[in-house]
């Protein structure tokens, strides 16, 4: 029997419409089975029931966590090895119907998008594979995980990159190491008919960010002849797919020892050294000493200035700092593409934003094109947090 949990009156106004979530605060009494406190309650499966007894859905229960239960049906089932292989089947059926069929490296697990809660996998250049679990019933799960992975992709390995901050969130232990087979120590993997080295033991989450690989590319259409700037550049993902694309000449700016050495390498790699130049610093340094009317096009993809409610305040004035000196080293006619990765910074306060930048720097903005996260990473209507990577390609307009 799995145990039962019970929302208060109204608290399953939110769930009904679709979000995943119980907040530890939400919970009125569980079935007299169950200790809710207990220890050995982390990451079992308890079923949810509104205040009127009505099911709710079936969740893994975490006692350390405000996010008291995570939904992974709507039904009353236990996380079975059969549910979790098709869970599995359906992400895979989802990125191979929406995205190019010649992706080679794409995020087949998001999370809760795909009723996996907390766990996150990218597979790379179909091979290999960095998983991470973010969530006390994936951890329960993790075996049955992997031979549920290597079950449905084959891979030559995989690396589990449980190393993010938000598992202490959850009360679990900060893990990292290769799970299954073996992963060299750099893979190459091919985006948009580039090379990039990466590795998926040193990069950052995953080892490599493929929530930005459409806008990589739609964003580099329409670098031919412009002389480019990409700010907080990581691993050269923009900055590379704009010389490919013939760019006049590309500065990449981040503040990452590590980072500058993979854009050198990534660079060499494709031919592409011819026109690039990177700076190693602090973004805003860099950006406070351009010169005016300076460059054609300018990106912005900062890391998330808002990691909570509690900083979108002092985000925005990050966000509108980078956003004002862009728009004012940008020449008339420039294009300028820019992201928020924070869920916290909400679509319009972003925009919001970005018009107080245009005001304060005396330009006149039009947006080109609105951008978000790839196919990959499902935005799912109902749970906002899914719904994280904004951006706006814009033209910068002077009198
Ligand atoms: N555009 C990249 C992803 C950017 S991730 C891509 O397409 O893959 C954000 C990057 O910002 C990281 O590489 C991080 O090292 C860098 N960064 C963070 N704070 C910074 C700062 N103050 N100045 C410059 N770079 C910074």
């Amino acid at each position: 029997m799995i145990p039962h949990v019970f929302v208060k009156p109204h608290e399953d106004v939110r769930i009904l419409h679709g979000h995943p979530w119980v907040y530890d605060n939400e919970i009125s009494h569980t079935s007299k089975d169950f200790n809710p406190a207990a220890e050995e309650t982390q990451g079992m499966d308890v079923a949810v029931f509104s205040a009127k007894n009505q099911l709710l859905g079936t969740g893994f229960y975490n006692p350390k966590s405000h996010i008291r239960v995570r939904l992974f049906t709507r039904k009353e089932e236990q996380c079975t090895k059969e549910l979790i292989e098709s869970r599995i089947a359906q992400a895979l059926g989802w990125r191979s119907q929406y995205l190019p069929h010649d992706t080679q490296s794409y995020r087949l697990v998001f999370g809760e998008s795909d009723n996996l809660p907390g766990l996150i996998v990218d597979v790379f250049q179909r091979a290999w594979i960095s998983m991470q679990i973010l969530s006390a019933g994936m951890e329960r799960n993790k075996q049955t995980v992997i031979d549920a992975l290597v079950a449905a992709c084959k891979p030559q390995g995989i690396i589990e990159r449980s190393d993010a901050p938000v598992r202490a969130l959850e009360g679990l232990p900060m893990y990292s190491g290769v799970v299954y087979g073996s992963v060299p120590e750099t893979i190459t993997i091919e985006e948009n008919g580039l090379q990039f080295a990466v590795s998926l033991y040193e990069g950052q989450k995953t080892g490599w960010f493929l929530d930005q690989k459409a806008n990589r590319r739609l964003v580099a259409s329409y670098a031919q002849g412009r002389t480019v700037l990409d700010v907080f550049c990581n691993a050269g993902g923009f900055a590379l797919n704009c010389l490919k694309a013939g760019a006049a000449s590309v500065v990449a700016v981040d503040s990452s020892d590590y980072a500058i050495a993979a854009v050198k390498e990534n660079a060499q790699l494709n031919g592409l050294e011819k026109g690039l130049e990177t700076i190693c610093a602090n973004a805003f340094d860099v950006l406070r000493s351009l010169p005016k009317e300076s460059y054609e096009y300018i990106i912005l993809d900062p890391p998330a200035f808002a990691k909570n409610r509690a900083s979108v305040r002092q985000a925005l004035r990050g966000y509108k700092e980078i956003n004002l000196r862009a728009m004012r080293a940008l020449k008339r006619g420039g294009l300028l593409a820019s992201f928020s990765c924070s869920y916290w910074i909400k679509r319009d306060d972003f925009l919001y934003m970005l018009n107080g930048a245009a005001a304060d720097a005396g330009v006149t903005v039009k947006v080109i094109h609105e951008l978000r996260q790839d196919i990959d990473h499902p935005v799912r209507l109902g749970y906002d947090e899914s719904f994280y990577l904004k951006g706006f390609l814009m033209e910068i307009q002077r009198e």
